[in-house]
């Protein structure tokens, strides 16, 4: 497995001062939950998520010469390696499916890259940006599956433990794996009794039945609250699913309403707004599918959302996911 703690450290450096030190504060559901829960905010990022501290790291880390990036993204690690490669004067080309939402579309090309929109799936993205980098000689930059991309999502784990060593518990969202495999490898390597829990939606859960399988397999990949967990884990992975499969302690899998809840919660309570993905530990913690046993973090991992359907959310309408239906619920105990 190519990866290290040394990795982490370096990429540390590498990212200082650009994509590091976000805020870590205190949730107003301390009080619900009965435990000290704590909110990691890569909102505070550049671009909004977290995803520029892995795109920043791998791009800086090219070699001199390289002709330019591509990438296949549910919207947010395009943004990265789009920051990242106009701060090195690169060409960038991103991949998105006909499921990217419009702000995420707009969000790449207002950093200047191509936004290429290609099929319904995360996997016809990725054959689009591989073709690229056959034809074109870009470099492919894999969302989660590249020691660089995971690296830098890992310096949260360093940041999480030197703000708080004595955590017990952290909650990561879960797509590809790259920050939540991570994050577990990073704070276990530091502190052995941690535990690290990854949570995914329950429609299109690749990590979850991967793991399951003892082998990375493809799921089908449907609309959701949590847009940017969609897509698959490949199935040439390399590095993600080895790390989420060691060092998660468990993936635990949360449902669409459970995430409009949360929604609501973290705006109502936290006065945050931020995307489903970032509300799925929120959500595993609320439906009691997780149980807190001390001090809590989650990451609140990108703000990049439709804001037209989270006002939807706030004034308590259903939400149409493709032939699903969230059933509206209003705000209150
Ligand atoms: C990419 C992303 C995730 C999941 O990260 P992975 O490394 O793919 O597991 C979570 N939240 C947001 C907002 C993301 O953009």
């Amino acid at each position: 497995m190519d990866f290290s703690l040394a990795r982490v450290f370096a990429a540390r450096n590498t990212i200082a001062g650009v994509a590091d030190g976000t805020p870590l504060v205190p949730s107003a559901l301390t009080e619900t939950f009965g435990q000290e829960f704590l909110l990691k905010l890569e909102i505070a990022q550049p671009i909004g998520a977290f995803k520029l501290r892995g795109a920043l790291n791998s791009v800086l880390n090219l070699p001199d010469g390289a002709k330019g990036v591509t990438c296949c993204s549910t919207g947010n690690h395009g943004r990265g390696v789009a920051f990242a490669a106009r701060q090195r004067g690169l060409r960038a080309v991103v991949c998105m499916s006909n499921l990217a939402p419009q702000s995420k579309i707009a969000g790449v090309r207002v950093l200047g890259a191509e936004a290429r929109i290609i099929g319904q799936s995360q996997d016809e993205a990725q054959d689009e940006a591989e073709r690229l980098a056959a034809e074109e000689g870009l470099v492919d930059i894999s969302p989660f599956d590249d020691p660089y991309v995971v690296a830098g999502q890992a310096t949260i784990g360093l940041e999480l433990l030197e703000a708080r060593p004595d955590l017990d518990t952290i909650l990561v969202p879960l797509s590809g794996g790259g920050l939540a495999g991570g994050i577990a490898y990073t704070a276990k390597q530091i502190r052995p009794d941690i535990r690290v829990i990854g949570i995914t939606m329950d429609r299109g859960a690749a990590m979850y039945e991967s793991v399951k399988a003892g082998h990375p397999v493809e799921v089908e990949e449907v609309p959701s609250l949590a847009d940017s967990l969609g897509g698959g884990i490949g199935l040439q992975n390399r590095l993600s699913f080895a790390l989420c499969r060691e060092f998660l302690d468990d993936i635990v899998l949360v449902t669409e309403e459970d995430i409009y809840r949360s929604l609501q919660t973290v705006y109502y309570e936290d006065r945050i707004v931020c995307e489903g993905a970032c509300v799925v530990g929120i959500a595993a913690v609320q439906s009691g599918r997780v149980v807190l046993t001390g001090p809590t973090a989650t990451i609140i991992t990108g703000r990049n959302l439709d804001m037209r359907s989270h006002a939807d959310i706030m004034a308590g309408r259903d939400v149409v996911l493709g032939d699903y239906i969230v059933k509206g619920q209003s705000y209150g105990p």
